[in-house]
């Protein structure tokens, strides 16, 4: 089943004699539960590719399907609201906010919709992300490693159909690294998740189903490394 598709993508920054073409007429389509690392040199196009599949960052032109759903197509607040259900993003510094506990910041896209905390979703994911014991400590109190991995947790809280995932070990040492790749390659294997991360990271790249490789904003390889 195809969970993203991406027509004719192009993001020009800028006008004139600055312009910039971060992205030139990229196109690709994603299944459900595949795992795709998005590689390529420094300004290759592969964040402002990332921001555009979340929704956070607009294309010039060209066209970005989640689960069906036309996501430019929509107005401002309805493509706020699609984002926070069907997209969990996760940043290489966390982006936690810092005056909620790690309980509050995975329940926060719950709480942003409206809808009630899913207590048991909640202590399911604490579990697995080994953070039983922090629920009630602030982001200040955790490690980077510990950090993350609430980001891990707020990403998946509304079980989305797409995360998206800017260099997340970027500012980590080799050993979180690895606990925080393998965390999120348990829910892509286990639970289906799609996954798509965005690494500078040969050892992260390999780990993927699919390797996607970015030049001059232009696909230059999208090769399947394992079924
Ligand atoms: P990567 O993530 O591969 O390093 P980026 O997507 O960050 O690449 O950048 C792609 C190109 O777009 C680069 O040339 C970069 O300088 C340019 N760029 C990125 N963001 C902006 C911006 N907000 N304004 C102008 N140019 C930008
Ligand atoms: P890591 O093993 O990821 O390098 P650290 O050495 O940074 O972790 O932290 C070890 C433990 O100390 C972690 O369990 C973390 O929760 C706790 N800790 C780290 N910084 C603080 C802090 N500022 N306040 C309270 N606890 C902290």
């Amino acid at each position: 089943m195809e969970i993203l598709r991406v027509e004719n993508l192009t993001k020009v920054y800028g006008k004139g004699e600055t312009a910039v073409t971060a992205l030139d007429n990229v196109s690709f389509s994603v299944e459900k539960g595949e795992f795709v690392a998005i590689v390529g040199p420094s300004g290759s196009g592969k964040s402002t590719l990332l921001h555009i599949l979340g929704g956070v960052d607009f294309p010039t032109s060209g066209k970005v399907y989640i689960d069906g759903t036309d996501i430019y197509s929509l107005d401002r607040s309805r493509l706020a609201i699609f984002r926070r259900r069907q997209i969990g993003l996760i940043y290489q510094f966390y982006n936690l906010i810092p005056v909620l506990d790690v309980e509050e910041n995975i329940m926060l896209p719950l709480l942003l919709d409206g809808r009630k905390e899913d207590k048991a979703r909640l202590n399911e994911l604490l579990t697995t992300l080994g953070l039983k014991d922090r629920a009630k400590h602030l982001p200040n109190q955790l490690s980077g490693g510990q950090q993350q991995r609430v980001a891990i947790g707020r990403a998946l809280i509304t079980n989305p159909a797409l995360i998206l995932a800017d260099e997340p070990t970027g500012n980590l040492d080799s050993k979180n690294s690895a606990e925080i790749i393998e965390l999120l390659k348990l829910y892509n294997q286990k639970y289906n998740q799609t996954l798509i991360i965005v690494t500078h990271d040969e050892r992260i790249a390999l780990q993927a189903s699919r390797i996607i490789s970015l030049e001059d904003g232009r696909i230059v390889s999208d090769e399947v490394i394992r079924p």
